[in-house]
């Protein structure tokens, strides 16, 4: 698996996908450029992304926000206490690294500090660490979770050792955890390091001018949300959509562009009605049940739907870029889940380097929109006449029993501490009024890391022998039509007719007006084929003689067609070309 991870790496670079930052130099600790190939991969995915979520919806909004932000944002997200990695120092290789990035040789003892540790850091991603070769990861968690609570009456405060079997193959991995809930252990103590890039906005550089490079683009949605609100005559339930640049200072940056300081996100924050409102207005609220249909958003859906109905819109998505085959779900458990959030799935892919998460997607409440209002004083609140409108008819009876459901849903909380009943009562008075803090499910995916599933997944090698009797290594890119840099390869069969050059060039010209071509009338028919398969070219135009009519008049201006994946050849009037090809490249 490190080979294919290594051709992946070596093709990129070679055919201008994706280059070290700054190589002249030595390079930039996880950062990367996108070359000419790269830029059009990615813009294709942003494009599919933007138009699937925004355009084609009448539901969604987009939103272009800046990269740097008053600091007091990050201070009432929570990002400037607790946007951390647990750091150590490992004894085997004297390097700092992330916690749950300590790789486990033969004979390793990985230190785990336990499924409560401080700041996110969470015991399955150590457990994930371990994981190559495309073992299945369910089954390892499965396994660990249970040898966890086995062991936890007797592990507080002594290292337990926990050997991994491969359950899949059968094998024991020579691989040893060294369990520690509370203290840590054999690779020195984990300490907090705060993730974001800090910078500075003003004249001083001095800690008044400190602000951050944005560690997720999904605060500026929370943060613009009243304004977008006001000026769109949307009603709730609605979204926000943003791409842009992230920056983490990641501590082990690792797996090419898998983990990388300068990333893209690309996030919608969908609003909703509490299941209150929704009560209300319908009189009950449809919930998640086995088989339920999610075709057709429904206004009397619960957050528990909206949540299905969008980790269902996103595995269309994916399933649309050709990814639907290598995806897994880890849908968190309540222990896993930070505290605000009512429930997450990550989105997992199978990369070279093992399954590991492209998305994740949230359900968290009124947490952003309301920490918000309480770090600013400006009311996150919206109206909503319908619900105004169906409060006034309820008895005094039936709003009570709705105060008494929502203390008790309080008082049976896993995770954070209940709202206390004067606040609850108080949120029940405003909402019979009609307002309320909308909640907020959160699909949240990374562009570099989709374009690595994409182009990783894609690769494909086969030997092939030549005339000659010479072997030699095919690499194709099967990479979808939709996401392909480029689209078309126009061919003059040779270089040395000018009828043939004028034709091609013709027909270039009426294709990449719509798409991006590429034309070529070096070397070979079959060495140009094959330069377009590296890079994942689904189709080429190749003008030959029978294009000028030298064959008959029934040939003349038409062109062969030749599919990538099925190497099948068609003969095509140049005129019917592009309405043939538009619809499968877009
Ligand atoms: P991970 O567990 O891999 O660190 P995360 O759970 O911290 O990711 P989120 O904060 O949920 O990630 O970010 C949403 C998405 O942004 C991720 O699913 C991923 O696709 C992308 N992303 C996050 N961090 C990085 C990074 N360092 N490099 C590239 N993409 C990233």
């Amino acid at each position: 698996q490190t080979a294919l991870m290594e051709k992946i790496v070596s093709l990129c670079k070679r055919r201008g996908f994706i280059f070290q930052s700054s190589e002249i130099y030595g390079g930039c600790g996880g950062i990367w450029d996108y070359g000419p190939l790269g830029a059009e991969l990615k813009r294709n995915l942003r494009t599919a992304w933007w138009n699937t979520m925004t355009r084609e919806r009448e539901d969604v909004l987009g939103l272009d926000a800046c990269i740097l932000m008053n600091p007091a944002i990050w201070k009432a997200s929570g990002h400037v206490d607790t946007f951390a990695d647990l750091m150590r120092e490992c004894s085997l290789t004297n390097k700092r690294v992330r916690a749950d990035h300590v790789e486990a040789q033969a004979g390793t003892v990985l230190t785990y500090t336990g499924a409560q540790a401080p700041n996110g850091w969470r015991w399955d991603r150590a457990i994930s660490a371990l994981l190559k070769n495309g073992e299945h990861i369910e089954s390892f968690r499965k396994r660990i979770r249970t040898l966890i609570a086995q062991n936890a009456g007797e592990s507080a405060g002594k290292p337990e050792e926990i050997e991994l079997l491969n359950e899949t193959k059968g094998e024991t991995l020579e691989k040893t955890v060294d369990f520690h809930p509370e203290t840590g252990g054999a690779l020195g103590e984990a300490r907090p390091f705060n993730l974001m890039l800090k910078t500075y906005l003003g004249p001083t550089a001095t800690e008044a001018d400190v602000t951050y490079l944005r560690p997720e683009t999904a605060q500026a949605i929370f943060a613009q949300f009243k304004n977008v609100f006001d000026s769109s005559r949307v009603k709730v339930p609605f979204g926000i959509g943003q791409i842009g640049k992230a920056f983490r200072n990641e501590v082990t940056p690792k797996n090419f562009t898998f983990r990388s300081r300068e990333f893209e996100q690309m996030e919608l924050e969908f609003f909703i009605k509490p299941d209150e409102a929704v009560e209300i207005i319908s009189g009950e609220v449809a919930k998640w049940s086995e088989g339920a249909d999610l075709s057709e958003p429904q206004p009397n859906w619960g957050w528990e739907l909206w949540h299905r109905y969008w980790v269902d819109q996103r595995t269309k998505f994916y399933e649309g870029i050709g990814l639907g085959d290598v995806l897994e779900y880890y849908w968190q458990t309540p222990e896993d889940l930070a505290h605000y959030a009512r429930a997450c799935v990550d989105i997992l892919c199978e990369f070279p380097f093992g399954t590991e998460e492209l998305e994740g997607i949230a359900a968290r409440g009124d947490f952003d929109l309301s920490a918000h209002q309480t770090a600013s004083t400006k009311s996150q609140e919206i109206f909503d006449e319908e619900l105004k409108n169906a409060a006034v008819k309820l008895t005094d009876e039936q709003k009570e029993a709705l105060i008494q459901k929502r203390l008790a849903a309080e008082a049976a909380k896993v995770k954070g501490a209940p709202m206390p009943e004067a606040a609850v009562r108080a949120w029940f008075e405003r909402l019979f009024k009609g307002n309320y803090v909308p909640h907020v499910i959160e699909p949240s995916a990374g562009l570099d890391r989709m374009a690595l599933a994409v182009i990783a997944k894609a690769f494909n090698e086969t030997e092939k022998v030549d005339e000659k009797g010479k072997k030699e290594t095919i690499t194709v890119l099967r990479l979808h039509p939709r996401v392909a840099p480029i689209k078309v390869g126009v061919f003059p069969l040779l270089k040395n007719k000018p009828e043939l050059v004028a034709k091609a060039r013709e027909v270039y010209a009426l294709l990449k007006k719509h798409m991006n071509c590429f034309y070529d009338e070096t070397a070979s028919i079959g060495r140009r084929y094959a330069r377009q398969d590296e890079v994942g070219t689904p189709y080429g135009v190749t003008i030959d003689f029978d294009t000028l009519g030298e064959k008959g008049p029934e040939l003349l201006d038409t062109v062969t067609l030749r599919h990538r994946d099925s190497n099948e050849q068609e003969r095509v009037k140049i005129s019917d070309l592009l309405g043939k090809l538009l619809p499968l490249v877009s």
